[in-house]
């Protein structure tokens, strides 16, 4: 899926309640919800109000929000009780299979990761 002109995307009719979704942690700047399509026990997805496409077209001044996603990370990866550790991803572009033209931070966790990924 390739962002629209107006850069809206399933994430985007996510955030304006268009589709149905359970969010988990909900505040001013950001979501998390839990993905439709799991690769862990545990796999959900924060992403930030402002519909920043991509990691590698984030603008100067989306730094406290970058690092707010991750803190909200932290705090959801704890409430959803990985407490045995979890992986964060951000998957950007053609490369990095990024499918959703929305940025969001994956959080995996539940299971034993392996390293290198594929
Ligand atoms: P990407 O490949 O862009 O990093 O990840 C996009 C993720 O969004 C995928 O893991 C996919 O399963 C998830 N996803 C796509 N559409 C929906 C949806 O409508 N609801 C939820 N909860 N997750 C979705």
């Amino acid at each position: 899926q390739t962002a629209t002109p107006t850069g809206d995307t399933i994430f985007g009719k996510i955030l304006r309640k268009e589709i149905p979704c359970n969010f988990i942690y909900e505040d001013d700047q950001c979501v998390a919800f839990h993905d439709i399509n799991a690769q862990a026990p545990v796999h959900f997805l924060v992403i930030p109000r402002k519909p920043i496409p991509q990691l590698s077209r984030a603008e100067d001044g989306d730094e406290t929000l970058l690092g707010h996603l991750m803190m909200v990370a932290r705090k959801v990866a704890k409430q959803e009780g990985l407490d045995r550790g979890f992986r964060l991803v951000i998957n950007d572009g053609q490369h990095g299979a990024q499918s959703v033209y929305h940025l969001h931070l994956h959080v995996l966790g539940g299971r034993q990761m392996q390293w290198p990924p594929g």
